[in-house]
């Protein structure tokens, strides 16, 4: 199969190809586009078959339940049984925006969204080029991150093809993702509101808006979410965490004497410094959404097989880093 690449105004769509892109998802195939997250590969969320297709094409385990995008608020009806009242007041804040709900599934949904669950995850993508797919399809899209399993999830069109290129039907073009880290899941389903993967809307955010929040899956309890495997968002590259500049410090050197080559990431500000010879040391914005917009472009970019490790060097560890530092962590486990 040969990946059709299509570029569009992030802002202003071009209806071409908003209407190329769904032509191709009303018959079941493959299609990724930008969101303010990161690349989602979407298929049509009613379709089985198209979502099988998606699962093939990452190399998914099918345990795994993919996100749905709904293009409005009352496109959520199209899968939701329920609409709890946090759901309804979480929306009304954050959609479109970067929250996903874990809501009961709908009985039109098929099993292969769900991993075979009785619950659903929606989202409404604030991003012009999903929300105008989404319209155009005309139906719900499902959509992960568009990258193969456990990989390194896609900013830029150009991540897309390298991981996905000649299996899926097109990449509508759009730039770089704004927000640049996936989606916060909350599940809403339970007797308490939780957090199952942290993301750009922060735990006090979410507390601001429904009171206590609870972090992590329930113990014993159903909600899964593969984005809490260990391994995954990894680079080939091996990731080394450190804890404070020190302990980066300390790593750097020990690599290095063992003819080691690392590159090494900190987020204490935008300013490219020197220091350890052989080597890169690559200061990232020290605002959490400034840093998650660039993390995984430089992540790939670091893994171009030249350097032997990525030393981290951790940023704070408060609400609004949370997301950036769950993804590190889950980037370095092997
Ligand atoms: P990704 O493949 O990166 O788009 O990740 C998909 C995310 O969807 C996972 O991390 C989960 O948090 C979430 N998810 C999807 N469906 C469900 C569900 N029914 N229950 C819990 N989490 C879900
Ligand atoms: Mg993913």
């Amino acid at each position: 199969m040969i990946t059709e690449i299509v570029p569009t105004d992030p802002t202003r769509p071009d209806p071409g190809a908003i209407a190329r892109a769904a032509d191709l998802l009303r018959a079941g195939r493959l299609v990724a586009f930008p969101t303010e997250t990161v690349y989602g590969l979407g298929a049509d969320a009613l379709d089985p078959a198209a979502v099988r297709g998606i699962f093939e094409a990452k190399g998914r385990p099918g345990t795994n339940p993919v996100i749905v995008h709904v293009a409005d608020p009352r496109q959520a009806g199209a899968v939701a049984a329920a609409w709890p009242e946090a759901a309804a007041r979480l929306a009304d804040r954050f959609w479109p925006g970067p929250l996903t709900l874990v809501v009961p599934r709908g009985p039109a949904v098929p099993d292969e969204v769900t991993a075979g669950g009785p619950t659903v995850a929606v989202r409404c993508p604030a991003h012009q080029v999903a929300r105008e797919l989404i319209r155009a399809a005309g139906r719900p899209v499902a959509a992960p991150s568009a990258n193969r399993s456990t990989e390194l999830s896609p900013t830029r069109a150009e991540h897309v093809l390298k991981s996905l290129g000649g299996r899926i039907d097109l990449i509508l073009d759009g730039g770089p993702c704004p927000g640049g880290i996936e989606s916060t899941v909350v599940d809403v389903t339970g007797p308490a509101v939780r957090l199952l993967r942290p993301g750009p809307v922060t735990v006090p955010m979410v507390e601001w808006v429904v009171g206590r929040v609870e972090v992590g899956p329930a113990a014993g309890g159903v909600a899964r979410s593969p984005g809490q495997m260990a391994k995954h968002y990894s680079p080939r590259t091996p990731v080394v965490l450190a804890y404070s500049q020190e302990e980066a410090d300390r790593l750097l050197d020990q690599f290095l004497n063992s003819g080691l080559l690392p590159l090494s990431l900190n987020f204490r500000g935008p300013a490219l410094c020197g220091g350890v010879p052989e080597s890169l040391k690559l200061g990232l914005d020290s605002s959490p959404e400034k840093a998650a917009a660039d993390l995984y472009a430089w992540l790939h970019a670091f893994d171009d097989g030249k350097a032997d490790r990525i030393v981290v060097e951790m940023p704070p560890d408060t609400p609004e880093w949370a997301a950036v530092r769950d993804r590190l962590t889950r980037s370095a486990a092997s």
